[in-house]
């Protein structure tokens, strides 16, 4: 019952970041900027974070050089767990990461509950759905892509959450994030950048 209402409410908020996304074509797939989602509800948290694989591999191409494909290994690693961009206060226990990771000739590292996914840019729900409504997205078929990860945690009951990115320290591809929450009966949004790197959660 609770793992509903939470994925109840997550795709709520998923359908409002679409109808921004909408709004706003600058939340579309724009270099140096991504997008978290996050949700908090009776002691489980769901944390989603959608960017231009640029931002952290620096290409979109299929990766050909050696240096290309390092890339893609260490920072599908990086993202597999999500000490690899953020620090979390209280600390909570995660209990299920997912990675769609573009061009990932990594083999999955068995983490325990970690999913990855081989993508491909033309077979994918996501760009479906936002293909009727960014006109620039045209540009996805020429060559752009995304990567989503979506992390899961249980935290029991706490009176606020506090979100510290370490992403921008680590990847200089990425400048900006445009976060948006909702837990502790109410919701806010938020950009995160360098210099303000914390999101924090609370009534
Ligand atoms: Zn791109």
């Amino acid at each position: 019952m609770i793992a509903l209402t939470l994925k109840w409410l997550f795709a709520l908020l998923l359908v409002v970041s679409a109808a921004v996304c909408w709004a706003d074509v600058h939340q579309a797939h724009t270099h140096g900027q991504a997008k978290i989602t996050a949700v908090y509800e009776l002691g489980e948290l769901v944390l989603a974070l959608d960017s231009p694989a640029a931002n952290f591999l620096g290409f979109e191409h299929p990766p050909e050089s050696s240096h290309d494909k390092r890339a893609l290994a260490q920072v599908s690693a990086a993202l597999a767990t999500p000490e690899g961009i953020l620090s979390l206060t209280p600390s909570c226990t995660l209990t299920s990461s997912k990675l769609e990771m573009p061009f990932s000739s990594m083999p999955a590292r068995n983490h325990e509950n970690t999913e990855y996914q081989h993508r491909d840019n033309t077979h994918d729900k996501h760009h479906e759905v936002h293909n009727g409504l960014h006109p620039e997205n045209a540009s996805h078929s020429s060559g752009h892509q995304d990567i989503h990860v979506t992390y899961h945690w249980q935290c029991g009951e706490i009176s606020q959450i506090q979100i510290q990115l370490t992403v921008f320290e680590r990847y200089a591809g990425l400048a900006k994030i445009d976060a948006q929450w909702i837990g502790f009966g109410t919701q806010g949004v938020s950009i995160l950048n360098q210099k303000h790197p914390i999101l924090v959660l609370s009534p």
